[in-house]
């Protein structure tokens, strides 16, 4: 087990900050997940943590020990790679005992450590076959084999499961959050799908463009966005985002939907919140469960809307109903029996949305 620290750190390959600035301390035993799309520098990140890639400045952290300098093989790591880097001409048991071989370690007990290890995965009796010779998700787990025999402090992970089909790709979820919380070995997971995220992390660090936008837990990741970047990364189907105005009318607070559509402000706390947001045009987020459609008007901030279009998900439906200009997406397990173009009504919460900034994106209410 160890703590990782990152102090400002920066890799910059000449005009791409690939990673830029970001700091974050993890825990010893923690199981931190790197998320974000696609060029947002979460892999270049954990190459640094690897040793792979040299910061172009900052600072990383071993329990408390600068290790920038270190080389990979002394940074007691073991890695997991999506391709998982096995050797086709080797027996899973070669592939397994190979870095130990490389430690010059006794046979018998490598042949122990091997055994020990290999009993977790459910891979033991497999061990005589070829890479060629087993599926994806065995290969992944010889792979997560390989890494722990080495009994490393820190687990790497970098995007495990992608080439997993969707429901191995969600049993081996369990099965790595399993097998990390058993071990507590302190682990840092690659991944760009939120699912996986939510579901496997203690805490969540969010990257977009090189920079951090949250370190968090799941929970506070789902309910406090900081901004609109992670409020519409994280969830399915994504928050509903859209221009709207604040008016303040007698001492009474809207939200400007559009005209004639003012959605009042009814909560004490949240209206002083608002208050205090010196600008006037803002984005609100509304996750799709905290809209609620009726067939009748519930109250002055129901408003009357049409039906756009139905994706039924088996045990939910998505609504897309079209209020204004605006088509809000709504997910609910209530079956309405709803046409295309019905009339219904949209019910906003009182406190259950979010509002950002316009420029910076941050959010408003936190
Ligand atoms: P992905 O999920 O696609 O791997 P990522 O979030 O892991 O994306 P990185 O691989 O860290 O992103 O890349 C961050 C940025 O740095 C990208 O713009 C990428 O093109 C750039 N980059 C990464 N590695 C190199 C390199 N060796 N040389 C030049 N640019 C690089």
């Amino acid at each position: 087990m160890a703590k990782i620290e990152l102090k400002n750190l920066k890799k910059y390959f000449g005009n791409v900050k690939a990673v830029d600035d970001v700091s974050l301390n993890i825990n010893d035993g923690e199981f931190v997940v790197f998320l974000g799309p696609s060029g947002c520098g979460k892999t270049t990140t954990l190459l640094m943590l690897a040793g792979i890639y040299k910061p172009t400045s900052g600072e990383i952290l071993f329990d408390d020990q600068l290790v920038n300098e270190v080389p990979p093989k002394d940074r007691e790591i073991g890695m997991v790679f999506q391709s998982y880097a096995l050797y086709p001409h080797m027996t899973l048991y070669e592939n397994i005992a190979f870095p130990l071989l490389a430690k010059k370690m006794p046979k018998d007990i490598i042949d122990k450590k091997i055994r020990d290890v290999t009993k977790n995965l459910d891979i033991g009796k497999l061990l005589d076959r070829k890479p060629n010779q087993i599926s994806g998700g065995q290969q992944q787990r010889v792979a997560i084999a390989r890494a722990l025999v080495k009994e490393p402090k820190i687990l790497l992970f970098d995007e495990p499961l992608s080439n997993l089909d969707a429901a191995l790709r969600a049993y081996m979820r369990a099965e790595i959050k399993k097998l990390q919380h058993d071990l507590g070995i302190t682990s840092v997971y690659v991944t760009h799908d939120q699912v996986e995220a939510m579901t496997m992390a203690d805490r969540i660090a969010v990257f977009n463009k090189g920079k951090l936008m949250q370190f968090d837990t799941p929970n506070n990741i789902y309910n406090e966005p900081k901004n609109v970047f992670v409020a519409k990364f994280v969830g399915t189907p994504s928050m509903n985002i859209l221009d709207v105005e604040i008016e303040n009318l007698h001492n009474r607070i809207f939200i400007k939907i559009e005209k004639d559509i003012l959605f009042e402000i009814e909560d004490e706390n949240m209206k002083n919140k608002i208050e205090k947001i010196n600008t006037k045009k803002v984005v609100m987020g509304i996750r799709p469960e905290d809209i609620k459609i009726s067939f009748k008007k519930e109250n002055n901030n129901s408003f009357r809307s049409k039906v756009y279009i139905l994706e039924p998900l088996g045990r939910e439906i998505i609504y897309n109903i079209k209020l204004g200009n605006n088509i809000f997406r709504i997910i609910s397990d209530e079956k309405y029996d709803l046409k295309l173009e019905e009339t219904v009504y949209l019910t906003f919460p009182k406190i259950g949305f979010h509002l950002f900034d316009k420029e910076s994106g941050k959010n408003l209410l936190f």
